[in-house]
């Protein structure tokens, strides 16, 4: 079993005619002070204890990228490799991404909005935008040697784990709190990797993972590989902008957990044209939306403050119930610098996103989906939208997996005896 910390694996040199596939990474830099790593299964700076993120040489990816490309790379997130700090492995490869962004007439129509797309990431192999991380994470936990991956999770992540795992042959190791929907345990366990469910909430998991990873020789894709991880997030931005014809949307609406995902598509956007493959500067607007139940980024911004203050999650939104978020602060800064806004909904305008975004679109997403959506709702009421942006809404996981949110607001239209005369004196048709 290797030891993380001593099987650094050197980036390849890049060039022109470099193949799909290599790594332009050249090692981490702490997000504090700036200090610089090299590649390894870190994930904050002994110096300042700030996190670590991914650096690249950019100049390099310049001369070798292009649309043409990218264009004939695979339909996955793998088309985008070169911006990508790990390079692809069949092994734990379920063909994550390329989703569909559909442009979604009727609902902007409900909220009197001019053009707005839904980015579907229910169509993940494991429904979630989940995959994304995972597949970068582990194809890089393979490049380190790892036989044994792991996660803290509130739902997804677990999903996403265990599946890439089996894929691999890898053995997996995932927590999650004991309380979450039956239907991510048993989406989980069917994977057969083991699930550990702790009794305790997100934040509690999150803690014993930390003292976990530092005991066991696993890569935990959130803890010690989530430089990697987190990456992964950012083809989300790639995609959106190659789906618009390599134009960027003026304003984007994304769900916040840790707030990870929010401030990696603002990498991506900016990433794309400081490599030119699209004109900058990158005007984009960002927006986050979290449940009332578990808002502590949504709330440092509506108070004007500079401080998150961890809260104890009480929402359906347990994808999204992360009480004190690791990526909260620079979440914020990307929000406030790019004049977008955060907002928090009640859990039943969550139901009612979900509703909404189901009738209207035919997406039945899981309630992160519906976090979204009722965000969207609250800042076109709020004025924060501008009717005319261009908008794209990320829709990240899929409503079969936490049907328990709707199952009491939902059910038959009628239930009628099987004669014509049934049907006819219940509906006027
Ligand atoms: C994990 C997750 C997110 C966002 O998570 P971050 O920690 O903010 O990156 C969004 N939606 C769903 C469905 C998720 O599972
Ligand atoms: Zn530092």
């Amino acid at each position: 079993m290797p030891s993380g910390e001593t099987s650094v694996k050197a980036s390849k040199p890049a060039g022109a005619g470099a193949p799909l596939g290599s790594c332009f990474a050249q090692g981490l830099r702490c997000r504090d002070c700036g200090r610089e790593y090299e590649m390894a299964p870190v994930h904050f700076c002994e110096w300042c204890f700030g996190s670590l993120e991914v650096a690249y040489d950019l100049d390099a990816i310049r001369s070798v990228i292009s649309r043409e490309r990218i264009a004939s790379g695979p339909r996955s997130i793998w088309r985008y490799a070169d911006l990508l700090p790990a390079a692809y492995h069949p092994r734990v490869d379920l063909g994550t991404g390329f989703t569909p962004l559909v442009r979604a007439d009727r609902l902007a129509a409900h909220l009197g909005l001019r053009e707005l797309w839904v980015k579907d990431d229910t169509r993940n192999p494991t429904n979630s935008f989940k995959d994304r991380v995972v597949n970068v994470a582990l194809a890089k936990a393979l490049e380190f040697g790892f036989e044994t991956v792991a996660c803290a999770s509130t739902g997804n992540l677990a999903n996403s784990v265990a599946a890439h795992a089996a894929r691999g042959g890898l053995a997996s190791y995932v927590f999650v709190p004991a309380n979450l929907e039956a239907g991510k345990i048993l989406t989980t366990a069917i994977f057969a990797g083991n699930v550990v469910a702790v009794d305790g909430n997100y934040d509690d998991v999150n803690r014993l993972c930390a003292e976990l990873a530092d005991a066991f020789p696993w890569a935990f894709v959130n803890v010690n590989v989530r430089a990697f991880y987190s990456e992964g997030s950012k083809t989300l931005a790639y995609e959106t902008a190659e789906q618009l014809g390599w134009q960027l949307p003026d304003h984007i609406v994304a769900p916040m957990a840790s707030g990870s995902l929010l401030t990696k598509l603002h990498k991506g956007f900016k990433e794309l044209a400081a490599v030119g493959l699209i004109d900058g500067p990158v005007t984009t607007r960002v927006s986050g939306a979290q449940a009332a139940g578990c808002s502590p980024i949504a709330t440092a911004f509506i108070e004007q403050s500079d401080v998150i203050k961890p809260v104890k999650p009480d929402t359906i939104a347990k994808s999204l119930a992360i009480g004190n978020p690791a990526d909260g602060y620079y979440a914020l800064d990307v929000v406030r610098t790019t004049s977008g806004a955060c907002v928090a909904v009640s859990d039943d305008e969550v139901v009612e996103g979900m509703r909404l975004l189901a009738r209207t679109e035919g997406i039945f997403a899981e309630t992160a989906g519906g976090v979204t959506t009722a965000g969207l709702c609250q800042l076109v009421r709020d004025g924060v939208v501008d009717p005319d942006e261009r908008i794209v809404l990320y829709i990240t996981g899929h409503g079969l997996k936490t049907l328990d949110a709707v199952e009491p607001h939902v059910g038959p239209t009628a239930t009628i005896s099987p004669t014509l005369e049934a049907f006819k004196s219940t509906f006027a048709v």
